[in-house]
């Protein structure tokens, strides 16, 4: 890669992206980035030649990284840009801080945003998933986000450009969400905190948490997620086609469709990324098979194959 801008924050050449991710998969990123502050970012953006590729990255909860890595410069924003402030209804939260402690602050002074406390993610990344659960979602609470762009321009962007639907967003090509703002109503602390232990109580009942997963592995044929409701409509669900199927349960290498929720990919220890991916397009071919569904991935699964020893 060819002289970069030297920050004030912390450029690693060739990081294993394996230690950042979820799953627990990936090769090396040609650099890795954390910078300093707003403004360290911004001179760096501003000074990297135009050819060089940029990937933000939150948590890595929605990730496949491939064994092969990724030729590009990844973002990760940590400490000065995990701010939480809240004023009124206006919660305003940095792009690095988690999604659950977002909602806990929030509901600590009576403002509802409980559906983040479950998700494990950031909040520039549950802003660039539109993530949600048990019925809302990030477009449903959004106001604006303040984003760096490739060229290292501080923008503000309404949520309405963004485009937010199930899962999926429209950022400018290589932007950097710094910052969200949310709308949140108001709710009484104790009823909030008790909705939040009811939800990861939900949770640890009906999902492997405490597993190497990236979440739900495939968008719900139906376009939306689970409701939460006693009469939500479950035939369209992504897991339910991969159970009719038979494939709860299914492995390759050391990558497993959960026996637990089938529609999360799990590693079991050794998966590589071709166990994982190669799994889930085994599902997908089958499911097509089985019931004429077309399964469309949910996780991201960005970078190159590895060499065909590495699996
Ligand atoms: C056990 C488990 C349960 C889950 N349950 C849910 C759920 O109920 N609902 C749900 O919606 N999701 C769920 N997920 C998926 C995942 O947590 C969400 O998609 C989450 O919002 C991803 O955030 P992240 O910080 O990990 O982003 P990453 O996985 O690191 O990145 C995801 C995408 O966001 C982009 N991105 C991240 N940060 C930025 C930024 N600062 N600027 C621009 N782009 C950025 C990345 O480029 C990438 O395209 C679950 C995952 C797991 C492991």
């Amino acid at each position: 890669m060819t002289q970069l801008p030297q920050p004030r924050g912390r450029l690693t050449a060739d990081k294993p992206l394996a230690d950042l991710t979820w799953l627990r998969v990936g090769g090396p990123a040609d650099r890795l980035f954390q910078p300093a502050d707003l403004d360290d970012l911004r001179a760096f953006l501003r000074e990297l030649p135009a050819g060089i590729e940029v990937f933000p990255m939150g948590v890595g909860s929605n990730l496949i990284v491939r064994d092969g890595g990724l030729r590009a410069v990844v973002i990760r924003l940590g400490r000065g840009f995990n701010g939480i402030g809240i004023d009124g209804a206006r919660v305003t939260a940095g792009a690095a801080a988690l999604d659950a402690h977002v909602a806990r602050k929030a509901a600590d002074v009576g403002r509802d945003l409980t559906f983040l406390r479950t998700i494990p993610g950031a909040i520039g990344g549950a802003v660039a998933m539109n993530a949600g659960c048990y019925g809302t979602y990030v477009a449903d609470r959004l106001v604006e986000i303040r984003a760096i762009t490739r060229t290292g321009d501080l923008v503000t962007i309404p949520a309405a450009d963004l485009h937010l639907s199930y899962r999926s967003s429209r950022l400018p090509e290589g932007a950097v969400i710094v910052e969200a703002v949310f709308n949140a109503p108001a709710g009484d602390p104790d009823t909030l905190d008790a909705r939040m232990a009811e939800q990861l109580a939900k949770r640890d009942a009906t999902q492997p948490t405490n597993d190497r997963t990236a979440g739900s592995t495939f968008r719900n044929p139906a376009g939306f997620s689970s409701t939460g409701a006693p009469d939500d409509v479950h035939d369209l669900k992504a897991w339910k086609v991969i159970d009719e199927a038979g494939l709860r349960g299914a492995r390759r290498g050391g990558a497993q469709m959960s026996p637990k929720h089938p529609n999360f990919l799990v590693n079991t220890g050794d998966a590589s990324a071709a166990d994982l991916e190669g799994l889930g397009e085994e599902v997908r071919k089958k499911v097509f098979l089985h019931s004429g569904i077309e399964l469309e991935w949910e996780i991201k699964r960005i970078g190159e194959p590895g060499a065909p020893d590495e699996g």
